[in-house]
């Protein structure tokens, strides 16, 4: 048979989120992980500052996570996911319903943050018309929100760039502001001290649509990828208050801040701010096999299974749904996390963590740092005419200088393992006041 040779070979894979052919001219490849590093095909060792994309919350090639998904592959490789089960996904719901707040009980499986946004859209709306609220239809996102891609997530996310060519969004959905204030808490350490009344938009905003045709409010509590915005001391708190004055479920997008990121398990913790409904998906199982997981409050799961009379099924779900090897990865994920603490680790780095990222204030064209728990932006500020090139270039020189950042706009994120240790954070900070240095 005549071999297709059209392309080179590298333009088959048509690659998400990436410019193809600047990607395809200068192609960066990583062929081995383990710990805190990559390796590149040509043996160069790369210092991961990023946590891949948020999710190996644990660092890479774990022993016993790499072992379980073995041994599951080699002993059921695919249960049917309706009508049927298999004994870890009931175990793995055990599990984590142990580590959720409050009445979090029970958990809806998907493959990836982007499902678990668009499930938790769908259960909200699904809540509401079996309560006999069926008016409940709108929906409310945030600017500069960051939900994944798919037609729910995309509706309710905040970045235009993304929405710009698919015309056909959800009806029936706003955005509150983002609450970025560059002019009041610049440079802020930790939480921002300006900006609480930002959630008494969320309050204009119900009214302005009658409250008692909200479904529900999405948020992440802080959102990753529009360059770590953490919100102001008591914002979510008061986010929370209006939603329960108004009958608005709450749900918070935890598929960057799940699983250990801020210091505590969830965000949730942290902010002493319990959603109706959380969604998470990447460091459950430390970014080994795709999975996603909505949990829901009791009186979620209770309005529909009241009893077997009533019961009311939702009509969703997916061929993946609560997978064998995911369900196995993300039981050793867990173990993992226990055996060494990591969903508190960052608690006990965030100050060192901290003080590392704002030493680098003074630099060339930084004119924001953000931080909490191990997370962190350094925000440049933009080239005249070519907005993203500052931090894009940072990006490149960091990658020749053996440390993976990411890069949003202008602005450079970071999230390393939370088993990074002191040493490779004084390495990731002394790196790039070196490639700030370099700027132009
Ligand atoms: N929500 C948030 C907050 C995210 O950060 C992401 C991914 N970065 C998603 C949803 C979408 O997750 P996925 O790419 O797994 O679909």
């Amino acid at each position: 048979m005549e071999e297709k040779n059209k392309h080179s070979k590298l333009e088959a894979y048509w690659m998400g989120y990436t410019a193809n052919q600047h990607f395809k001219a200068h192609p960066r490849l990583l062929e081995k992980a383990k710990g805190m590093y990559y390796w590149t095909p040509e043996g160069r060792q790369i210092l991961d500052a990023t946590a891949g994309l948020w999710c190996v919350n644990a660092g890479h090639n774990r022993e016993k996570i790499v072992a379980a998904v073995q041994q599951q592959v080699a002993t059921l490789d695919y249960a049917p996911a309706f009508q049927m089960g298999h004994p870890k996904a009931f175990e793995l719901a055990e599990k984590l319903i142990a580590i959720t707040p409050e009445d979090l009980n029970h958990v809806f499986f998907t493959n990836s943050g982007s499902e678990s946004v668009d499930t938790s859209l769908k259960i909200a709306l699904a809540y509401h018309q079996i309560t006999g609220e069926g008016r409940r239809t709108r929906l409310i996102g945030r600017e500069r929100a960051y939900h994944g891609v798919n037609f729910g997530g995309m509706s309710v996310g905040g970045i235009s760039v993304n929405r710009k060519l698919f015309p056909n969004l959800l009806a029936q959905v706003d955005h509150l502001p983002h609450t970025h204030d560059l002019a009041r808490n610049q440079f802020s350490l930790g939480q921002p001290v300006y900006g609480v009344e930002k959630a008494d938009q969320l309050e204009q905003l119900l009214l302005l649509h009658d409250p008692s045709t909200v479904a529900a409010v999405i948020i992440e509590p802080v959102a990753g990828s529009t360059g770590v915005l953490v919100p102001p001391i008591n914002y979510l708190q008061r986010i929370r208050e209006i939603c329960d004055q108004y009958g608005v479920l709450l749900i918070f997008d935890e598929v960057i801040t799940g699983f250990g990121r801020l210091g505590e398990p969830f965000a949730a913790n942290y902010f002493g701010v319990t959603p109706d409904i959380m969604v998470t998906a990447k460091g459950l199982t430390n970014g080994s096999v795709p999975m996603g997981a909505v949990f829901v409050r009791d009186k979620i799961y209770n309005a529909f299974y009241q009893d077997d009379a009533t019961a009311i099924n939702i009509y969703h779900g997916y061929t993946y749904s609560a997978h064998p090897l995911a369900c196995a990865a993300a039981l050793a994920t867990l173990e993992t996390y226990h055996d060494e603490n990591l969903l508190h680790r960052a608690a006990e780095l965030a100050d060192y963590w901290q003080e590392g990222l704002h030493s680098l204030v003074n630099s060339p064209y930084v004119i924001d740092i953000r931080n909490l728990g191990l997370v962190g932006a350094i925000e440049l500020e933009p080239k005249k005419n070519k907005p993203t090139e500052r931090a894009f270039k940072a990006y490149l020189d960091a990658f020749e200088q053996g440390v993976l950042i990411r890069t949003t706009g202008d602005i450079i994120a970071l999230s390393p393992p939370l088993i990074v240790s002191r040493s490779e954070i004084e390495h990731i900070i002394s790196m790039l006041k070196q490639v700030l240095s370099k700027l132009k």
